[in-house]
Formats: C-alpha cells, structure tokens, sequence
C-alpha cells in the first residue's frame, strides 16, 4: 500500500480514533470505580471499605486484561482481528449500559460485560496497528507512537468528563458517559472501516478445525454465564479477598502453561524461540512495573481524595481529574522521546529494548521513593500540596514511555504473524498480573492501614530497583536473542 503523505497508512487513523473512545470508556469509568464504590449508600455509591473496593478494582482491570489472551485467539483464530476489534467494542458498550442501571445486582455483571469486551479489543487492536506496518522497523515504532497517543487521549478525556460527571452530578451519569464514548467509537469504526479494509481479516490455519472451535468457544461463555447467574443469584458466594490473592497465582499458571505449549508444541523455530525467550522477559518486567504503576487508580487516588489539597480559588478539585495527569503527560512527552530514540539511533546510540525497559522499572522506583516521602509528610502533617502527586506521576510517565509503545512494537516484531494476536494476549496478561497485584498492594495502604504506606511503597522502590538493575545487567546478553530487532 502506497504510504500517505505523513508516512503513516491511512488506517492508522481509524484504529486511533476507535482505541481513543474506547480507553475513554475505560479510563473514564476506572477513574470514578473506587471512588463510587467507597462512597456512601445514601450518596449513591456502595458503601464498601477501602480494602474490599481497591480489592475488586484490582480484580476488575486484572480480569480485563487477562481476558486479553482468549480476545486474541479469537481474533487469531475465529473471527480475524478486525471484527473482533468491532464485536470487542459492542460488548463494551453494552456492559457500560448495564452499569448505567446503577443497581448492586447488575453492578457485577456490567463489569465482566466491559472486561470480556474490553479483552477481544484490545489485543487485537494492537496487532491490527502492527499490521499496517508490514516493514516492521523505526517505521512501526513511530506508528505505535501515534496510536500510543490516541490511547492517551482517550485516557485523558475519559477520567474529566466520566469522573467529572459522577463526582458533580451523579455515579450513575459517569458510567453512562462511558457508554457514550465507546459508541460513538463504534461509529467512527463503522464510517471509516474501509481504510484498514485489507488488514485483520481472518488468517487460514493449516489442520484447524473451525466448527470444533467455535464449540469449545461456545461451551467457555456458556461456563461463564451460568457461574455469573449463579454468582449474582448468591447461590455461590465469592470472597473478593480471596479470589484476588487466586487470581494473581492462576494468572501465573496460564502464563506458564502458555510458553511451556508456545516452546514445546507451536511449531517454531529456534530463531522464534528465541524471541520467544524475549516475551518472557518483556512479560515479567511489564508485570512489575504495572503493580507499581497502576496505584494510580487505587491507592493514589485514595491519596488524591485524603491526603492532598484540593481546594483551588474556591473550586474542589475532583480526585478522580489527578487521573487525567499521567495520560495528558504521555501526549506532552510521547513525541519528545520519540524524536530522542530517533537522534540517539542516527548516533548509533539508541539504548536496546532491554535497557529502555530496565530504565522503566528504576523510574518506578525513583518515583515510588518520592511518593513515600509524600505520604510520610501527609500522615505526619496533613494534607499535602498536589506538587507531590504530580511529581510522581511524572516520573512513572517517563518509565511507562519507556515500557508501553516500546513493548507493544517489539511484541509485534517479536511474534511469529500467526500468533501476533495471542502473543499481544501474553504481553497484556503481564499488565493483568501488575493490575491483580497492584490491587493486593493498594489493600494493604488504605482503609485502617493507611499509616503503612510509607513502608510498603519503600518495598516497591526495593523490588522494582533491584530489578531494573539485574535487567541492565542482563541486557547484552537479552539483546543477542534477537538479531535485527532493537
Ligand atoms: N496505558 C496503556 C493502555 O491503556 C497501558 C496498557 C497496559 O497496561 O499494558 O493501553
């Protein structure tokens, strides 16, 4: 396909804009979770503790993201990535709908509806920017780049206009301005659909059976809708604590048995395998980093809420807006560092993926370190200026900038094509496990326990710094694995 005048495909427009709204939705609804579930019965919210909703909101964006890896086979495998990318976004805006009726019974079952959504999309929206880029290369980077920003534009619309809405008017209005989003994303894929018309249609697989697929798919959402119905009718009873602390041991359990199957029995090379060993890697690191990074939605937002001033010229801040600060930072600084790694890289000194993601994981640290100074200001002297919270969340930018476009490039390359849009489910099954685990942590700083804050971040400075250092350490050798690919 002949390339536009900007360098980039025209499709590359259509998969911003539908990824835009979608993460509007997504962002959007997340930034108000916590804060309408801790809320008051009579206020509209849910009444729960602190521990129980960053619990469930762990649980929540964990399930999204795992719901990634079987979204990906089945854009792989059934449908073809496009119209899992439209199915994906239906589904989501149906189960914002179902959170707009704003009931404790249904309330449940509307966040499944978006995570499973949110699952088909998501990994194949991805592979489907990978696509366009055929060459791989600076090229694809830099189309990641792009679609990196649309992400974030979406992230920074959602959390103002659903938060803004939830907190002022009502809960029930933010949830319903995340449906609004995704929907108008689905026009936006509907109208301009034939641009990325050659692309993400299904792929042959050599000896698959489609019919016994499309069963044993059939027979997986019948298992979940009766064991949802059965939930929901209380005839089996769910402890949100314990299902947290399982969820993070059966997210490693899929993982495992994931690369055990890719190694041994998905029929790759040894150049595939090596790179394979690579996804290992870019797994575990993207893991830690988004325990650490995604406090953003629980812990910090309850440091937004109770530990910062918020009172500006007679106007209350609302708490969930400091969530709107990370994706505004990423549309700044995206472009800075990409023109940076394209400088460096016409030097012949652009760091390698296994260094750039090292620096992710010390940047998490740095910025953890800071953020426990600020709570240990807060708890000893009251709330503290929002100069703190800003402070952090920028240098996490900085590390996720260094982690997120980057990675989700190199998985692309990375891939043998047949699998892209299940190996694209593994590299967000790590952000799954970092969300499952940022939630336990968020557990452990709130509610009665907030005084431990202080500690537990200074535990995350250790394991993420530890980490980024063993990485650094390790990158020549990591960089070997795969030849040609930086
Ligand atoms: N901000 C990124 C996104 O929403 C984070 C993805 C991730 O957790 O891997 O796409």
């Amino acid at each position: 396909m002949t390339p536009e005048p900007t360098g980039h495909p025209r499709g590359i427009y259509t998969l911003f804009f539908t990824e835009m709204w979608e993460r509007m939705s997504y962002y959007g609804m997340r930034a108000l979770l916590v804060l309408f579930m801790v809320d008051q019965v009579q206020k509209g919210g849910m009444g729960l503790t602190d521990e129980t909703a960053t619990a469930i909101y762990g649980l929540y964006t964990a399930v999204v993201y795992m719901a990634a890896l079987p979204g990906g086979w089945i854009g792989d495998r059934l449908l073809g990535a496009k119209s899992a990318v439209w199915y994906g976004g239906i589904v989501i805006a149906l189960g914002h709908l179902v959170l707009g009726i704003h009931r404790v019974e249904t309330f449940y079952v509307g966040l499944l509806i978006v995570a499973l959504g949110s699952g088909l999309l998501k990994s194949n929206m991805s592979a489907l920017v990978g696509q366009l880029y055929p060459e791989g290369g600076a090229r694809r980077d830099a189309g990641f780049t792009l679609f990196y920003m649309g992400i974030n534009l979406g992230g920074f619309m959602g959390p103002m206009i659903c938060s803004g809405l939830g907190e002022s008017i009502g809960w029930r209005w933010g949830f319903m301005a995340a449906a609004a989003g995704m929907f108008l994303g689905l026009v936006q894929f509907k109208l301009t659909r034939h641009k990325i018309a050659e692309y993400g249609n299904r792929m042959e697989h050599p000896g698959q059976n489609v019919r016994r697929e499309w069963l044993v798919f059939s027979a997986a959402m019948l298992l979940t809708v009766v064991f949802t119905v059965l939930c929901v009718a209380g005839v089996i009873h769910l402890d949100v604590m314990w299902l947290s602390k399982w969820t993070a041991s059966v997210i490693v359990a899929i993982a495992s048995l994931f690369f055990l199957w890719a190694f041994g029995f998905a029929g790759l090379n040894t150049e595939e395998k090596k790179r394979l060993g690579v996804i290992v890697v870019l797994f575990l690191a993207s893991a830690l980093f988004w325990a650490g990074f995604e406090q953003v939605g629980s812990s910090f937002s309850i440091f937004a809420e109770r530990f910062t001033q918020r009172q500006f010229l007679g106007f209350e801040i609302p708490a969930g807006w400091f969530q709107s600060l990370n994706p505004l930072m990423v549309i700044g600084l995206a472009p800075l560092i990409a023109v940076i790694w394209v400088k460096l890289a016409k030097r012949n000194l652009a760091p390698s993926l296994t260094v750039k993601v090292s620096w992710s994981l010390l940047m998490l640290a740095i910025g953890f370190a800071v953020a426990a100074w600020a709570a240990q200001r807060a708890l000893s002297t009251g709330p503290v200026w929002p100069t703190w919270l800003m402070s952090v969340v920028l240098i996490h930018t900085l590390g996720e900038l260094f982690l997120s476009p980057v990675g989700l490039s190199a998985v692309t390359k990375l891939s043998p094509p047949r699998l892209t849009g299940q190996m694209m489910g593994i590299w967000f099954l790590g952000s799954a496990l970092g969300n499952i685990l940022a939630g336990l942590l968020a557990g452990e700083v709130t509610g009665d326990a907030t005084a431990q804050m202080p500690a537990r971040f200074m535990d995350v400075v250790a394991t993420a710094g530890i980490s980024g250092l063993v990485l650094l350490l390790l990158a020549k050798p990591i960089t070997k694995l795969m030849p040609g690919i930086k």
